[in-house]
């Protein structure tokens, strides 16, 4: 194992599971409370380290791995003076939230000057991908940055992708997220018309699912839209905030559909915010 010891950041909804299976493959996993505890118990249980600070963290990373919410968190904790003075020159930092290309590339280009190496690596597959070790990685960065790291990756994805430089990764997963939202949208209302025309919904999935009008969403996210069932998941803010990024990086595009869905997910992200984004599914299912 070459890189044993990963400080890891951010241990929500993807990153808790992400962490645990690699303790589970005998790497030394170093973390630090944020706000919620239950994580770090989680963690500490399965043989993990604990920190007071994230500097102390980051002072014993070979592979420094962050997934957090946003930009914002990205830039607080990834180029904080005292996260930045702490990490070795050897460090490879892999950088698996879904946030902006311009976020990544500013935090990249700090990296580099201090000789500390970047991948660029959001993930999709979801809590259930995160909880099997599933997930797809949108790598970007160089291939030898990729492969230096690729046994860690491989412990959390079943596919791995190199789709270009840092920020190719974020730009390919704000794409993927514009997708996501628009066909969940699309779900919703072939739920609504199905309920509507009495097609039962095992049936709908099934037959649509393997038609021209399938989508990944119809194949899974019916069931929650037919209970009208919006436990998080993936969070509505969060999709809200993968929808903004898209809308952003084409701005000077004509993109109806990625512009209603997010006007949608703006409108109702105050009272829906930490219900799973297929909540979405409230303003066209009655
Ligand atoms: P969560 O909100 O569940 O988790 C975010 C984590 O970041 C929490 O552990 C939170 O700690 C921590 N955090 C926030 N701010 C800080 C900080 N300043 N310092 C240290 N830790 C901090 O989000 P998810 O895990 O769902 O998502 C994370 C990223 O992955 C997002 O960019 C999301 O878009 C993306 N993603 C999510 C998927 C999903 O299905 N959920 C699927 C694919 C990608 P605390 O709770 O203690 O505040």
């Amino acid at each position: 194992m070459k890189h044993k010891h990963i400080g890891f950041i951010g241990l929500g909804a993807m990153g808790l599971p992400m962490a645990l299976n690699l303790l589970e493959h005998g790497y030394t996993v170093h973390i630090t409370p944020h706000r919620n505890l239950e994580s770090i118990k989680a963690l500490v249980e399965k043989g993990a380290v604990e920190h007071t600070t994230i500097a102390n963290l980051a002072a014993e990373a070979e592979v420094l791995i962050s997934i957090l919410p946003e930009d914002k968190e990205m830039e607080a904790v990834l180029l904080a003076p005292s996260t930045l003075d702490r990490l070795s020159s050897s460090c490879i930092l892999v950088e698996m939230t879904s946030g902006s290309p311009e976020m990544m590339k500013k935090i990249n280009s700090i990296y580099v000057a201090r000789g500390i190496r970047v991948l660029d690596a959001p993930v999709s597959g979801g809590t259930i991908g995160a909880q099997n070790g599933t997930l797809t990685v949108m790598a970007g960065g160089s291939e030898e940055e990729l492969e230096a790291v690729r046994p860690v990756l491989e412990v959390m994805a079943k596919n791995i992708y190199l789709v270009g430089e840092v920020g190719a990764g974020k730009a390919i997963k704000a794409i993927n997220q514009m997708l996501a939202a628009i066909h969940m949208i699309a779900a919703a209302e072939a739920v609504a018309l199905s309920e509507e025309l009495g097609i039962n919904k095992d049936i709908l999935k099934q037959v649509i699912g393997n038609s021209s009008g399938g989508s990944w969403m119809m194949l899974n996210k019916v069931d929650d839209l037919s209970r009208r069932s919006y436990i998080p998941g993936f969070k509505h803010k969060l999709m809200k905030k993968d929808v903004q990024i898209a809308v952003n990086e084409g701005i000077n595009l004509k993109l109806p559909l990625a512009n209603q869905a997010l006007q949608m997910f703006l409108s109702s992200e105050k009272q829906d915010g930490d219900l799973d984004f297929s909540s979405i599914g409230k303003y066209i299912l009655t």
